[in-house]
Order: structure tokens, then C-alpha cells, then sequence
């Protein structure tokens, strides 16, 4: 029997096998996120230090008020930029940017179908490796890192249990949790949906006329649910911390992986242009469904659809 969890990973293994120039840019971004994320505090930007004392401000020693006053002005500054993407572009940052994200990216990728036990380890090492340099990251901005090597036996108790308490969760965030925390529980992510109108940026359905064949593929692969051919349409599914009723477009990611699955599957017909776009709004930013062209004859899928 197939569920949305198989579909999605049919689909994800599908996908998978594909070069394509997001996996690139996602690396790009992710590094770019996480090296802000290390460089701010490993260079002495900003950062205290509760194990040495040797707290800094703008690359010199400071006094602890100057420092935590540095590390609050940076987290104020990260606030702000994020503030602005999603002003112009809704949740981008929680596609692309966000390492809670790539940790459940990397958990999807152990679960994809077909791999072998090598592959799976691999990947498996890949999320605990990106986990880590996270929590590291994270760790850097409180403390000296080396209290790793240096402290003494409480301090080296204190910051490898902070550590490995901080990976152990990130791990199994990224096996179990994944989006549904990105979908309602994650409070950054609220408050994204909430100023996120996504006018100039977004992913939007642009020819469904023309070469949509109605797979429901770009339905099937969303990690948070969301259909996103029509993402005008209010989302009525969410519960924790998350906005009831907002359009799909509040809620979208910007993942892209949408974009991917419409792309390998109207591909294999040979069709083009491409329904989905994820890009600059330029024309409509909605098309109600109505009767393609030419819908997809089920029985010539390679994917289960819903
Ligand atoms: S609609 Fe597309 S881009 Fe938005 S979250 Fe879903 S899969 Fe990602
Ligand atoms: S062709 Fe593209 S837009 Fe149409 S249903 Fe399939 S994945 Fe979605």
C-alpha cells in the first residue's frame, strides 16, 4: 500500500540520482550559513567566554558586558537580515539557510529507498558530520573551544556533554522530527509565516495549460504538505506553533524540491516550459487547476500518485 511517506520517498529517490544545480547551490548556502555562524565568534567578532574568561569585541579582549553586548548586536543583526529575505522572498532562509533544515534534509536522504548499507552509513555520517559542526557552532559564540582540549575535568565534562547533548538532538531530529518541526513547532518558522507575504520571490505555477500532466508529484514531495500549484490557497492543516488559514505561500520553504520533481517528471515527456517555477513573479501568481492538455495516463507513471 502506499502512503504520502512512500510517494514522497519514490519520489526523493527519483530525484536523488539527478545532477542538478540546486544541490550546488543548497552546499553553497549551507557552508555560506554555517562559516557566518562559526566566523562571528571563532575570530573574536563577538563572543563570551564562561570557561576562560577571555571574552571578545571586535577582534580584542573585552569586558563580559562589551561582549555579550557584541554577541546580542550579531544575533540582532543575523535577526535583521533574515527579517528582510523574508520581506522580499517569505521563508528562503528556512530552504536554504537554515541548518535545522539540512539536518532533516540529511535525514531523508538516509531514508531514501534503494541505497546501499555503504550509501545509507555515508549519509548517515554526512548529517552526524554537519550536526556537529552546527552544535560547534553554536558552542563557539559562549565559550573558548579550547575548553575541549584544555579544561579541566569539570569544565571538559561540561563543554563535551553540552556537545554531545546538542549532536545527540540534532540527530535525532534529523531521524525523526525533520519538517514536522519546520511545520508547526519551530518559532522562528512561525514568525517567518507571519511576515513572509512572498510577493517578489516564490514559487509559483505559471503554464499549467501548456505541460502540467498532472502528476501530482510537486503535491507528493513537499516536505511540509503544501500544494504548491496553487499556494494562494489557504493552508488549513497545521497545528502547534503556526498560523491557521495563512496561504500556502506563508508556509512554502522555498525548498525547491517541488521545482526538482516538476522538472524530472515533465522532463521525461520531453515537455517544456517547466509548470513550476520558484523564482521572480512575473505574470500570475496563481492559476486555478482546470483540464491540461494532456494529463499524465497513470498507468505510465514511474511514481505511485496520490
Ligand atoms: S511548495 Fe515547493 S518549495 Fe515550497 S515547501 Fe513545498 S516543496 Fe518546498
Ligand atoms: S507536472 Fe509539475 S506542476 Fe504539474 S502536477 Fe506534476 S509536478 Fe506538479
Amino acid at each position: 500500500m502506499t502512503t504520502p511517506t512512500s510517494r514522497r520517498f519514490a519520489l526523493l529517490k527519483a530525484i536523488a540520482r539527478q545532477r542538478h544545480r540546486y544541490s550546488l547551490l543548497r552546499a553553497v548556502s549551507q557552508t555560506f550559513s554555517l562559516a557566518v555562524l562559526a566566523v562571528v565568534p571563532l575570530t573574536g567578532l563577538a563572543r563570551v567566554d564562561f570557561w576562560g574568561g577571555e571574552h571578545r569585541l571586535l577582534f580584542h579582549p573585552a569586558p563580559f558586558k562589551h561582549a555579550l553586548g557584541g554577541v546580542v548586536i550579531g544575533i540582532g543583526a543575523m535577526y535583521v537580515v533574515t527579517f528582510l529575505s523574508n520581506v522580499a522572498a517569505g521563508r528562503l532562509f528556512c530552504g536554504w539557510g537554515c541548518p535545522v533544515g539540512q539536518i532533516s534534509r540529511f535525514g531523508d536522504a538516509v531514508d531514501v529507498p534503494g541505497q546501499s548499507l555503504l550509501h545509507r552509513a555515508l549519509q548517515h555520517v554526512k548529517g552526524a558530520a554537519f550536526s556537529g559542526a552546527f552544535i560547534l557552532s553554536m558552542l563557539a559564540w559562549w565559550t573558548d573551544l579550547r575548553v575541549l582540549v584544555m579544561g579541566n575535568a569539570i569544565a571538559l565534562g561540561l563543554a563535551w556533554g553540552s556537545l554531545a547533548c546538542g549532536v545527540i538532538a540534532a540527530y535525532l531530529h534529523g531521524r525523526w522530527w525533520r519538517w514536522e518541526f519546520c511545520k508547526s513547532l519551530c518559532p522562528i518558522g512561525l514568525y517567518y509565516s507571519f511576515v513572509a507575504p512572498a510577493r517578489y520571490f516564490g514559487v509559483h505555477f505559471r503554464n499549467q495549460h501548456e505541460t502540467c500532466i498532472e502528476c501530482n508529484g510537486c503535491d507528493n514531495v513537499c516536505p511540509v504538505n503544501l500544494t504548491p500549484r496553487d499556494l494562494m490557497k489557504p493552508v488549513t492543516d497545521r497545528v502547534g506553533v503556526s498560523i491557521a488559514d495563512a496561504p500556502g505561500h506563508n508556509h512554502c520553504l522555498e525548498c525547491g524540491d517541488c521545482i526538482k520533481v516538476c522538472e524530472f517528471m515533465v522532463g521525461k515527456k520531453g515537455l517544456s516550459p517547466i509548470p513550476l517555477k520558484l523564482g521572480h513573479f512575473a505574470g500570475p501568481q496563481r492559476i486555478t487547476p482546470s483540464s491540461p492538455a494532456s494529463p499524465v495516463d497513470a498507468s505510465e507513471s514511474p511514481l505511485p500518485t496520490r
